[in-house]
């Protein structure tokens, strides 16, 4: 796998895909095995931005219940599926756990009634999944155990937990990285470190993109004769490039934090805690109000979020304040008292972005909760196909839908195709830090440390690694890259950027 500059300037493509987060990349890998032939390029690494920053959570939609949207439900039902068949040793079960209340929604008896409907609208939760990675049904625990720690924030009347069963996604980046290689066997061409400045057009037609090879300084030209655009934040941006208009499709998004305690607060399930508000709100907190947050066993830590504010203008590089840590600590502190949370149990952050919906007037913003694809013809861009993801869940969902439009624009027949394990059951067990940078750079487009280190393994994703083994896996690469030693110490500065702006303090 390597950066296909020239096939992508040369070759003629049926589909451009620009961006290559999670959604990106699913509309590629599903397009491939449709038999289109498709590229895509990304700005940064491949899934390096909000898609590497989610709560991992896979769910099935038990939240579609309250509001009755069963036809949601059932899609987030079997995008969990065919996650868990496309990499059953990364996408595995999960219990979730929250206190029911005598009082509100979650007493225990409807609490009970919302299982079971979970449970048959699910039925077929564990078609074709491996007997170790069955779901179990639900269920309302009696006595719970989990109440310890959590006890100081959890209600007097509180009797019981309810019980279900998701899934998460471990090492997103692996999942990632190995959709691009399955698809770039089917065909694709891909590239990172490049990004689309603006959109070529023909006869007022978009046919392809004017981009920049942002490791060499080079402009280039990739034409299609569809372009999907899966950019994320960065569409504002490449529209404006392209007819100077930047407010006409401008909106509003919300950043997105979750913090990573290096406690295991509960080894067994992940706890949904309703938030709780201490002192006076700012109009940016209200979007946080009554929202339950998690905390998620991951790694031998804990993922506690999503804490969400709203963006004036998306910065090039997001970061999290050491204000915005304290504040997501307190919650934690006030939700779990018992285990006397302190900076030092923060071993880092997660921030992304999301994009927001209009509230209602007490509560401006919400998280918008609608994937969309845009097809409609607005001046300037026509045949440009632009799509708005708002779960990593619902990738797949939203690649078919927009494998079926490309479809019917390029007179493609649509396939109905069975999901097949990208990642199978047993992970690849190379150990060598030098085989591991043999395969980062030669066969994974690792480009930077922090493509290796945060991407093509897990060793930075819930905490900066000590000094001497960043050392060990930036000489690995060198070796590989051909990297000075000049090279070395500047990848080297630049990873430890990364994890100063995801607020690691260096012990
Ligand atoms: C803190 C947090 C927690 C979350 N938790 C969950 C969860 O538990 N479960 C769940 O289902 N979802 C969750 N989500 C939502 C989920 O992560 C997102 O919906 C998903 O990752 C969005 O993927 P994307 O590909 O659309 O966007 P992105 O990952 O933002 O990808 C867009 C890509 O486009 C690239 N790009 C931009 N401009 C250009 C350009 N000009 N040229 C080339 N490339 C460009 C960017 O570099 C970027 O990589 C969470 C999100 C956050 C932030």
């Amino acid at each position: 796998m390597r950066r296909g500059i020239e096939e992508l300037s040369n070759d003629k493509f049926d589909v451009l895909v620009v961006g290559g987060g999670i959604q990106g990349i699913a509309i590629l890998y599903t397009l491939t095995q449709q038999g289109i032939k498709a590229g895509l390029i990304e700005r940064d690494d491949f899934a390096s931005g909000t898609s590497a920053n989610s709560l991992r959570v896979i769910h099935g939609g038990l939240r579609y219940l309250q509001t009755g949207d069963l036809g949601r439900m059932r899609r987030s039902i079997k995008a969990r599926r065919q996650f868990m068949q496309l990499a059953p040793s990364l996408v595995r079960p999960q219990g979730f756990l929250i206190p029911t209340s005598k009082r509100s929604l979650l007493n225990p008896a409807l609490m009970r009634v919302a299982l079971f409907l979970n449970d048959l609208i699910s039925s077929d939760r564990n078609q074709g999944l491996a007997s170790t990675n069955r779901l179990p049904p639900g269920k309302i625990l009696p006595n719970c155990d989990f109440v310890r720690p959590f006890s100081g924030s959890v209600e007097k009347s509180f009797q019981s937990g309810a019980l279900w069963f998701d899934s998460l996604i471990h090492d997103a980046g692996r999942f990632s990285i190995e959709l691009i290689k399955s698809a770039q066997r089917d065909g694709a061409v891909v590239c990172n470190y490049v990004r689309a400045e603006k959109y070529l057009r023909r006869q007022g037609k978009v046919c392809g993109v004017e981009a920049i090879d942002r490791e060499s300084g080079d402009p280039f030209s990739i034409t299609a004769k569809v372009v999907v655009e899966v950019a994320g934040a960065g569409r504002a941006k490449l529209n404006n490039n392209t007819t100077g208009d930047f407010d006409r499709t401008r909106r509003t998004w919300l950043k997105a934090t979750n913090l990573v305690l290096s406690k295991t607060l509960n080894s067994d399930h992940a706890i949904g805690l309703s938030g709780i508000q201490k002192g006076s709100q700012d109009n940016n907190s209200l979007v946080q109000q009554s929202r339950y947050f998690f905390f998620v066993p991951y790694s031998g830590c804990t993922l506690f979020g999503t804490f969400y504010s709203v963006l004036e203008e998306i910065p090039d590089d997001l970061s999290v304040t050491q204000e915005e840590i304290n504040s997501m600590l307190a919650q934690a502190q006030l939700l779990c008292p018992e285990e006397n949370l302190t900076l030092n149990d923060v071993k880092m952050s997660h921030v992304g972005v999301v994009p927001a919906g209009i509230g209602s007037a007490e509560k401006f913003f919400t998280i918008e909760k609608r994937s969309s694809i845009n097809t409609e013809t607005l001046d300037g861009f026509e045949g440009l196909i632009s799509v708005q993801g708002v779960k990593y869940t619902e990738s797949f969902q939203v690649a078919d839908e927009v494998s079926r439009v490309v479809g019917s624009r390029l007179g493609h027949r649509y396939r109905q195709l069975k999901s097949r394990a990208v990642v199978g059951l047993e992970t690849c067990l190379t150990t060598s830090i030098a085989d591991l940078a043999r395969r980062a750079v030669h066969d994974e487009m690792a480009v930077h440390l922090t493509d290796f280190i945060l991407r093509r393994t897990t060793l930075g994703e819930v905490g900066c690694p000590d000094r001497r083994l960043v050392q060990d896996y930036a000489v690995a690469m060198a070796s590989e890259a051909d990297w000075s030693a000049k090279r070395i110490d500047s990848e080297v500065t630049e990873l430890y950027k990364y994890f100063e702006s995801r607020g690691v303090r260096e012990t």
